[in-house]
């Protein structure tokens, strides 16, 4: 026996797995008590405030400006006059290398960027860090590369600027969302007035400094804050188009008020995948699809995995190790490493899982929550099975947007393509199998935007991205996410 066989003493094996806190500082964030509203380049001060908060604590981080009517036509003609006396005329070149400016601060600020992601919007700090940020830089090194060559990617069509844009987002991912609609605006030359959620604005106003740093033109970005009446002002305003990421109701509200005006419009809005795993993939890699497609952001992503479609004969032991795998989140403070769920973003949208979760239980279907500890003051929802459902549940046909699973099955893929193509929605689907021809049978069939084999949730900003049916039209990202905002001859 050699001296290393020998020693006695052995490392006591843990009985549990639990990791000691690892809270990343927050220290790296300035927040300004009140924040007015960022037009033509400086700092306006708004009449109306309201509260944002922490959603993990509830703990009030500042005071945001409600604009008004007339702060939103004010930022417009900020915008205009950018449009008409300047931007469009700096040449192509220029364009891209203010765009390259943006890509290398938000790369060079991403961690303080991170940090107030989480905080204000409840999303765990590996996500921001790892997925936000990186695709945000990446979708302005993207589009800095297509603002000089505009007449390459439309060639004999004379692109030109549409002029103002005016934008509207969401809170589920608030830097990338900024970043999806004000990359590809100006590269092609448009001015912006951008309009980020109510319970997320802290980093599209930190972005104000961004654009400051990055010596952009004054009036090329402008962002108002406030809550669906300051977007529904932005959208009756004097803008050539709207872009809008947020809810079906509300997209549809905002078709209804621009019909007939002349403004162009794109819409992306919600989403009911299927994520569908067929008994030759490889199950385990499936499972971690599975996991990533709801529980990632809290399951707040509009191409979200909600529905999982297993095939019959792998059913039980598809949702045994599914079940084992949840066990293993951790849910918790956004702003500790190790956390893989993190808050729900409002009181009002816990209170929609909540009922839709409610529903889904007095339909019939069966629930499965890991055992977890859940923090006592913000909003926190338990990563959430549901088996047992029919296709007719309101689980299976509305979006919740959390943290929530409907598991149904089929044993055919005719059947799976049926099931999955049965919502009003048509956003995203995953496919899981070894076999390529049955990815290509399927991804033929399904009537969605964005189809992932073998993966889920992956993201490129070359890739264009959007829905069919009641998840929108027009797409972001790639060579197609510049035509909304361009005019042809
Ligand atoms: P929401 O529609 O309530 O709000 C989205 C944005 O619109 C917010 O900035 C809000 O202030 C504003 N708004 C509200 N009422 C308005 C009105 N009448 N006129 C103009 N603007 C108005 O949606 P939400 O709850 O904040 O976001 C969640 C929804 O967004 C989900 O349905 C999700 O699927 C969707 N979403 C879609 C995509 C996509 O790319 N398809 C991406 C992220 C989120």
């Amino acid at each position: 026996m050699t001296d290393v066989e020998k020693r006695p003493s052995r490392a006591p094996v843990p009985s549990g797995w639990e990791y000691a806190p690892a809270p990343e500082a927050r220290d790296i964030v300035h927040i300004d008590e009140r924040y007015g509203l960022y037009v033509g380049g400086e700092w306006l001060e708004a009449k109306e405030h309201y509260t944002t908060i922490s959603p993990s604590s509830e703990e009030p981080l500042a005071e945001i400006a409600q604009a008004g009517p007339e702060e939103v036509a004010t930022a417009v003609a900020a915008a205009r006059e950018a449009a008409e006396n300047g931007w469009a005329e700096i040449s192509p070149s220029e364009r891209a290398k203010y765009l390259f400016r943006i890509a290398r601060i938000l790369q060079e600020r991403s961690r303080e960027f991170a940090v107030l992601e989480s905080l204000n919007g409840g999303k765990p700090i590996r996500e921001s860090r790892d997925v936000d940020l990186p695709l945000a830089a990446a979708h302005f090194f993207y589009y800095a590369g297509w603002a000089d060559k505009l007449e390459y990617a439309f060639p004999n069509r004379r692109p030109r600027p549409v002029g103002v844009a005016g934008q509207i987002i969401p809170w589920n991912f608030p830097l990338l969302m900024l970043a999806w609609k004000i990359a590809p605006a100006l590269a092609a030359g448009n001015t912006v007035v951008l309009k980020p959620a109510e319970t997320t604005p802290l980093t599209a106003l930190l972005f104000c400094d961004v654009v400051r740093q990055a010596e952009l033109p004054s009036g090329v970005v402008n962002i108002v804050t406030g809550d669906g009446r300051t977007g529904a002002e932005l959208v009756r305003s004097e803008v050539d188009k709207i872009a809008f990421t947020g809810s079906t109701e509300v997209g549809k509200a905002i078709q209804r008020e621009l019909a007939g005006t002349g403004k162009r419009l794109t819409l992306e809005l919600g989403g009911k995948a299927a994520n569908i795993i067929f008994d030759d993939c490889a199950l385990d890699q499936a499972i971690e699809g599975i996991v990533n497609g709801i529980y990632f952001n809290q399951g707040h992503v509009c191409c979200a995995g909600s529905r999982l479609l297993v095939q019959e004969s792998i059913y039980e032991q598809a949702v045994a190790k599914l079940k084992r795998r949840l066990k293993t989140l951790r849910v918790g403070d956004p702003l500790d490493k190790n956390t893989d769920v993190g808050a729900i973003n409002s009181k009002q949208q816990l209170e929609k899982i909540r009922e839709l979760v409610e529903a889904g239980e007095a339909e019939g279907a069966e629930i499965y929550q890991p055992p977890c500890r859940l923090p006592e003051n913000g909003y926190w929802f338990a990563p959430t099975v549901f088996t047992n459902v029919a296709q007719s549940y309101r689980i299976a046909q509305e979006e919740i947007f959390g943290p929530v699973l409907s598991v149904l099955t089929f044993r055919t893929p005719e059947e799976a393509i049926e099931k999955a193509n049965n919502t009003p929605y048509g956003l995203s689907a995953g496919v899981w199998t070894e076999k390529g021809s049955r990815i290509l049978w399927m991804a033929g069939r399904l009537r969605a935007g964005v189809i992932w084999a073998n993966t889920y949730n992956r993201f490129d900003p070359s890739s264009p991205f959007g829905g069919y049916k009641e998840s929108g039209f027009g797409r972001e990202g790639g060579r197609h996410g510049l035509e909304p905002y361009l005019e042809f001859e």
